[in-house]
Formats: C-alpha cells, sequence, structure tokens
C-alpha cells in the first residue's frame, strides 16, 4: 500500500478526524495520551550483547520498575513512549505488564538502532535491501512483534554521528517505506550531528516524506544551531529529551531558543531516563526532572500554561500519532 492508499484507509480508519496512537495495550485516540514524557526507557539491555526478544530477570524488573512508574504516574505523568529498540532489550509483553500494573499508556517501538557503531543491528539487515527491512517492521505493525501481537507505536532509529554510512541510510530509507505505508513516526537517535540530520532529511525529502514525520531524538546535545533551525522549519520535531538536574539549563536555553524561532509547537520534552538498566546492573537514571524542576523553571522564565500544555501534552500527541504528517 502506497502513501494515497494509506491516506485513504486512514481516513476510512478514522485516523483523519480523530488521530490514534498505538500503546501496547492497543489503539487510543491520541487525544487520550495526555501528559507524554516522549523519550524514555522502563527497562533495556543497552551495553549488553544483542538479543531478541530482551531477556530479563522478571520479578526483579518489576520489582524495580513497577513502584518507579507509579511514582512518574503520580507526579501527572499519563503516557511514556518508550525507546527500547529490538535487539537492546526491548520486550513488549513486559511492558504491557507494567502498562496494566501501573496505568501508565505505554508505546513501543519497531526499527532497528544503527548507532554505537551498528552493533545493535541484526546481521542480515546489512545483507537485505531497504523493501525487505520495511517489510519485516510492516509486519510488526501489521500482526504484532515477536508473537506478542503487541503492535509498535513508532519506528526507533538510531544513526552513527557524521555523514549516514550505507547502512545507516538505508535504514532511513526502509523508514520512509515503512511510514508510507504505516503512518508510523520516525524518531531517530542523531544527537548533536547536524550534518547526520540534514542528510536525513534529505533521504526522507526524495523518498516522498514530510519532515513532520521525523523526530530528531537528543536534539539537545545539539551545537550546530543552524541545522537545528533548519530542521525546525522544515518541519521536524525537535526532541530535547536529556532532561536531569545538570542538563537543565541547557535543556530552558534551547526552549526558549525555539521560542524566539516561533518552533514550540513542535519541541517534545523527556529525560532518556532508564529505571532498568542493563538488566538491573547498573544505577537507574531518573525521569522526574521534569515535573520537579523542569516545569517550574518554565513557569518562571515566562513560558504560558497554553506553552507548557504544548510542549508536555498538544506536541507528543500529534507526534506520535498515526500519519502524523498527514494531518498536520
Ligand atoms: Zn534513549
Amino acid at each position: 500500500m502506497e502513501r494515497r492508499n494509506f491516506l485513504l484507509s486512514a481516513a476510512a480508519g478514522g485516523f483523519a478526524s480523530s488521530p490514534q496512537a498505538i500503546t501496547v495495550r492497543g489503539p487510543l485516540a491520541a487525544s487520550a495520551l495526555g501528559l507524554t514524557l516522549a523519550h524514555e526507557h522502563l527497562f533495556s539491555n543497552f551495553g549488553e550483547p544483542p538479543e531478541e526478544p530482551g531477556k530479563y530477570d522478571e520479578a526483579a524488573l518489576l520489582a524495580a520498575v513497577v513502584p518507579y512508574a507509579k511514582s512518574i504516574r503520580s507526579l501527572g505523568c499519563a503516557t511514556i513512549v518508550d525507546g527500547t529498540a529490538a535487539w537492546f532489550g526491548r520486550q513488549p509483553r513486559l511492558l504491557r505488564r507494567i502498562s496494566e500494573l501501573t496505568g501508565l499508556n505505554i508505546l513501543s517501538n519497531t526499527g532497528y538502532y544503527g548507532a554505537a557503531k551498528d552493533q545493535y543491528i541484526p546481521p542480515q539487515a546489512q545483507q537485505e535491501s531497504a523493501q525487505q527491512i520495511a517489510a519485516r517492521w510492516l509486519d510488526e505493525f501489521r500482526n504484532g512483534i515477536g508473537g506478542t501481537g503487541i503492535r509498535p507505536g513508532f519506528l526507533k532509529l538510531g544513526v552513527d554521528p557524521g555523514p549516514l554510512s550505507p547502512i545507516d541510510r538505508k535504514l532511513i530509507t526502509a523508514a520512509a517505506i515503512t511510514h508510507r505505508q504505516s503512518g508510523l513516526a520516525i524518531a531517530v537517535h542523531t544527537g548533536e550531528s547536524g550534518e547526520s540530520a540534514r542528510e536525513q532529511l534529505a533521504v526522507l525529502q526524495s523518498e516522498g516524506v514530510s519532515a513532520k514525520a521525523w523526530i530528531w531524538i537528543h536534539a539537545n546535545k545539539v551545537t550546530d544551531l543552524a541545522a537545528l533551525k533548519a530542521a525546525a522549519e522544515a518541519g521536524a520535531w525537535i526532541s530535547l529529551d536529556g532532561l536531569d538536574n545538570e542538563t537543565i539549563p541547557r535543556h530552558l536555553e534551547l526552549a526558549q531558543q525555539l521560542k524566539a524561532w516561533g518552533r514550540l509547537r513542535q519541541v517534545l520534552l523527556s529525560h532518556d531516563g532508564n529505571s532498568f538498566r542493563a538488566g538491573g546492573k547498573r544505577p537507574m537514571r531518573p525521569y522526574s526532572a521534569l515535573f520537579t524542576h523542569f516545569l517550574p523553571m518554565l513557569q518562571n522564565a515566562g513560558f504560558a500554561q497554553e506553552e507548557i500544555r504544548w510542549l508536555t501534552v498538544d506536541n507528543p500527541s500529534t507526534a506520535y500519532s498515526l500519519g502524523n504528517a498527514a494531518i498536520r
């Protein structure tokens, strides 16, 4: 199904009038996502050898993650977008269990993580074409991940810094093909690399995919402000997702800069936190600073309630809607 057909079926399915997000417990009206952390990890095995699906001491994981996730829920969080990708710990069945136990909406993902020097890209992806890779991701979108019936809510990719390597370029092309047929948002670990951001947007454009479907993950690390401005002007989502007590001043500066450019409607906020790192072997990275420190700081800096609502509710709801590029 190509883009035109997707749009027709999206309209028939009601996405055009009532955009949907796909959570680990099933589709939900995107407008019901509420206050959303746009990039966290409930758990991961990042740093460990690649494995899919992720294997964990499940009792230890639930004992660590569930009380913490409940505490985040009680701070006002309604939805968490989980960025743990295939081969470094994705485990949708556990995400669904955590969602049931905490009441949080959780989005999982499909895609391959090509950052960290390609160690989490499955070997067959080196040989396969972009179309073959996209077919695997579309199968997860349509039929669920690994026999669980749980469908991904977005595409999560990663690329190494600098110019796109051939494999990273192929992954972005595969993401464009997948997006055209599914409407899944394309969230890419891009970090500081303005050069990579420019190249990715060029690939998407050549594939007929709008920059509005693309999310610049870890854009808070950027040093090339011209690249950030260009991506924002093209319509991309800018994910300032490294909030912690030390990085808060930089996040505020960037939010103010994006506001000055008139691009606040494209900004997402999060911590890149992790409540069970490396299978519990490393200390957790909290994801509470938004609530305890950053939102009060935004208010003190003169951000209006409406603007704070964009950043925490309306923007993530649109960014992670199916077919977000078609509805904006
Ligand atoms: Zn992350």
